[in-house]
């Protein structure tokens, strides 16, 4: 399949803000590729090889492509680099540079999407020395052949920014209207995304096998699970009628959930954000292969701190250090020993317990586990009376928890993977009138600052996730809390995410100086939850004119690099948080 035919479709998808639209585009697209290349299609869509969870970039930094360029066009690095300066955008200065090169195009050969892939998949695979001088080599085969056009998306994936901006939930809906011929079997295909992560995988089965095919597809050792996540209440007595009146009352541990997934020899461990986390924690790939008793099993956990004195739980903060610090894991595994508490079977032997009831589930988890001392099963309670919550409550914050987590036991009770439902619902100890309960924010723009902060960020804009429309809504402006060492962070994180625009999911009342893609997360905490005629979050929900705002946010030096735009707090959120503080005002 020629490349021009996804590049016209890319040019098309990125003058749209309209998701209608976009799915419509990508669908007929879908449509005109073959089955075997779908998956590839998929991912090239998404900026990506393979999926997230395999960990494989392109990682390709910004200098070695200005020198790519540079050949490629056979213009001096320094009119690439003041061109590069003009349009913001090494996409465009490509499309620019390589638009001048008139007469080597004429003999070049169609790029197809197979060989585009295929010199990606070698860049990345490319390591060691002499590593830079052939990715530099394949770029340039791959510009050499390109038209400007092409070029300019080259570019771009291989920056790592191709910023068409499509949600994997639009990509399901358009694989559905293309090879189901209805955009309802988008929930289908979602279940089995949710089981395998695995947007190719699904792509390339619906095109090859149709629906039945990707109905067939299990969970599998080695391929994630997307999480299950909780709702939010804080009322005991209210959950309860959430949960038919009975509930599983567990320990809500202040740690990193971890998916284990086992089979003989191996042990793979997967964050929330499903990155694989195996090598920053060899303890407990030690500690599950002896306290687990079964040969091929998916389970999950919350890994906590734990100080080395006293055996107490430690704060979120002291496991986070672990994370992202390779050659110091060794270090921090001896001086921050860590345990976990597992508290769900998704897959045993053959099995695929997620369609079970979470009583079997927890069950068949307690037989498959021996504890130790750093492996142990969440401390549960079954209950109906809400006395008996509170009172659970105040025991698990005072062995170090966040709160609880309350599940139902019913016979609908699965792992429902990849969403936030009913079935699991964390009540945290405070919700008072002040906002004792930190959010967690997606950055989506910023402000310039002035003085001190002059040349960088001054504020950060804010916002919160609204599933229902898969947007992100402002609920602050933050530009308290950051210490001399984020404002030197911060920019660093932010700029790859930048935009010479609002991003298309991004509704804001407010002109930011700098847009980003949602994709930073930050732990913010605030006096309370106010209407606000300038954010938009909730806008007109509870009074007409206006949102819902953080009041006095400030970061509080947490960057939830576990989370994804789409994992931080929801609009929904935010309206039950401003609820039960109008509650506890009148009461
Ligand atoms: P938070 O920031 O409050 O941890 P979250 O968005 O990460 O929330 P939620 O689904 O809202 O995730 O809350 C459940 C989280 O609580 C899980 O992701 C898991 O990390 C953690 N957790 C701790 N103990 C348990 C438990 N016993 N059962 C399920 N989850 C638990």
């Amino acid at each position: 399949m020629k490349y021009s035919i996804l590049v016209d479709a890319y040019d098309r998808i990125e003058s749209t803000t309209k998701r209608l639209e976009m799915r419509d585009l990508l669908a007929d697209l879908f449509k005109k590729a073959p089955a075997k290349l779908l998956a590839e299609i998929v991912y090239l869509t998404q900026g990506k090889l393979y999926p997230d969870y395999l960990g494989i970039e392109l990682g390709i930094a910004e200098k070695l492509l200005v020198r790519a360029l540079s050949t490629a066009s056979g213009k001096p690095v320094e009119t690439v680099k003041s061109s590069y300066r003009k349009t913001g955008d090494l996409g465009e200065t490509a499309e620019k540079l390589l638009g001048q090169r008139a007469q080597q195009t004429l003999t070049r050969r169609p790029l197809k999407v197979e060989d585009v892939y295929a010199v990606f998949d070698k860049i990345a695979c490319e390591a060691g020395t002499g590593s830079v001088e052939a990715k530099i080599r394949l770029l340039c085969s791959l510009l050499n052949d390109a038209t400007p056009r092409e070029a300019k998306y080259i570019v771009r994936m291989a920056l790592g920014r191709l910023r068409l901006g499509v949600a994997d939930m639009t990509i399901l809906e358009s694989l559905a209207l293309a090879y189901v011929g209805d955009v309802e079997a988008k929930e289908q295909l979602e279940r089995a995304y949710n089981l395998s992560s695995d947007l190719g995988l699904i792509a390339r089965t619906v095109a090859s096998e149709g629906l039945g095919g990707v109905l067939k597809l299990k969970a599998s050792v080695g391929r994630p699970i997307r999480p299950m996540l909780a709702e939010r209440l804080s009322d005991a007595a209210e959950i309860l009628v959430k949960l038919a009146g009975k509930a599983a009352a567990e320990y809500k541990y202040d740690g990193l959930r971890i998916q284990a997934h086992l089979k003989p020899g191996s042990v793979l461990l997967f964050s929330r954000r499903l990155e694989n986390i195996t090598e920053q924690f060899p303890d407990v790939v030690g500690y599950l292969k002896e306290s687990i008793r079964l040969e091929n099993a998916i389970v999950e956990g919350e890994c906590v701190a734990i100080d080395p004195n006293t055996g107490d739980m430690l704060p979120f903060q002291m496991i986070s250090q672990r994370r992202g610090r390779k050659h110091e894991v060794e270090r921090m595994t001896g001086e921050v020993p860590v345990k976990i508490f597992l508290f769900d079977l998704l897959y045993a032997d053959g099995e695929d317990f997620t369609v079970k009831p979470y009583p079997q589930r927890r069950a068949a988890l307690s037989e498959a586990v021996a504890e130790s001392d750093w492996v142990e099963i969440s401390r549960q309670l079954l209950t109906s009376n809400p006395q008996e919550i509170e009172n659970y409550l105040m025991e698990a914050v005072s062995d170090g928890c966040e709160g609880l987590m309350l599940k139902s036991v019913g016979p609908n009770s699965i792992y429902q993977a990849g969403a936030r439902g009913w079935l699991w619902i964390k009540y945290k100890r405070a919700y008072r009138s002040e906002m004792a309960d930190t959010v967690d924010l997606v950055v989506v723009g910023a402000f310039h600052g002035r003085g001190r902060r002059g040349g960088g960020y001054g504020a950060l804009l804010l916002a919160a996730y609204d599933e229902e429309n898969d947007m992100f809504r402002t609920v602050c402006k933050c530009g308290s809390g950051f210490t001399d060492k984020d404002l030197e962070e911060l920019p660093r994180r932010l700029r790859p995410l930048e935009l010479p625009h609002r991003h298309s999911r991004v509704d804001s009342r407010l002109e930011a100086d700098v847009w980003f893609t949602p994709g930073l997360v930050l732990e913010v905490t605030g006096d309370e939850i106010t209407l606000s005629p300038v954010h938009t979050a909730c806008f007109d929900v509870v009074r007409k004119g206006s949102g819902l705002a953080v009041r006095f946010p400030r970061f509080t030096g947490n960057y939830r690099l576990d989370k994804s735009p789409e994992d931080a707090n929801t609009t929904g959120e935010i309206l039950e948080m401003y609820r039960s503080q109008l509650k506890k005002i009148t009461t």
